[in-house]
């Protein structure tokens, strides 16, 4: 089951970059597997899959430790992140996909033993209950990070609305790109921001038509496990 989803998603990704012209080399899926254990999580890896997402760091930590074997995995933790818990992850993973305060960055700064790749988070659609920075603010906070010399931008982020028409879709991923390539356009040494973490199971192909260079799947790579 699990390599039939695969085969499927994988399939999806390429469909969807012929269709923007894309080579799918510049996609990298990350198998969100907070919906599962780890024995699932260690088929995936067994499987070959390298990049693997949750969205608790306790749940991260539990699962890093069930694969330890499979040292090629990339982990990454794409939930919102408590300062308080920023000790005791932010040197076990390889990305951070939820940067959404100053403080925050703070902490990183303070914490973390090596430079850490982070994606900003930034909340395109302005929706209250969402984490993330509004677009207008985004570049002046990543011009705040200047002297953090443990954060180094790779990229931003973003969740599309829930339930939202392929049009809006569209829009919300395609706003992320132009603020992505004005960011980068600013050759900051510190802000690179040649990534998007943009796509989950139900809107993927879209945001990888929109430029995403990292899914975010979970769901799809379960269905009917
Ligand atoms: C759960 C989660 C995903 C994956 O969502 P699916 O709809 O299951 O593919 C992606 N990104 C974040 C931040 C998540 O929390």
């Amino acid at each position: 089951m699990l390599v039939d989803n695969l085969e499927k998603i994988n399939q999806e990704i390429r469909l969807a970059c012929q269709k923007a012209s894309r080579s799918d080399n510049d996609v990298t899926m990350i198998a969100v597997t907070k919906s599962v254990g780890k024995e699932i999580a260690k088929e995936l890896a067994e499987l070959g899959i390298e990049n693997m997402a949750e969205n608790r760091v306790d749940k991260l930590l539990e699962k890093k430790v069930a694969l330890e074997s499979f040292s090629s995995i990339k982990w990454h933790l794409i939930g919102n992140l408590q300062r308080r818990k920023v000790k005791s992850i932010i040197n076990e993973i390889d990305y951070f996909h939820a940067l959404d305060s100053l403080k925050l960055a703070e902490e990183i700064q303070k914490r973390a033993e090596k430079q850490i790749s982070c994606f900003v988070e930034v909340n395109v659609t302005g929706e209250e209950s969402k984490h993330g920075f509004k677009s207008e603010e985004v570049l002046d906070f990543i011009h705040q990070l200047a002297d953090f010399d443990r954060i180094k931008v790779v990229g931003l982020m973003t969740m599309a609305p829930l339930n939202a028409s392929e049009q809006v879709l569209h829009e919300v991923f395609s706003k992320l790109k132009k603020l992505q390539s004005a960011v980068n356009n600013q050759h900051l040494s510190y802000a690179p921001c040649t990534e998007l973490s943009m796509g989950m199971s139900n809107d993927f192909p879209i945001a990888i038509e929109e430029g995403a260079t990292f899914v975010r799947i979970g769901t799809a790579i379960f269905r009917g496990a």
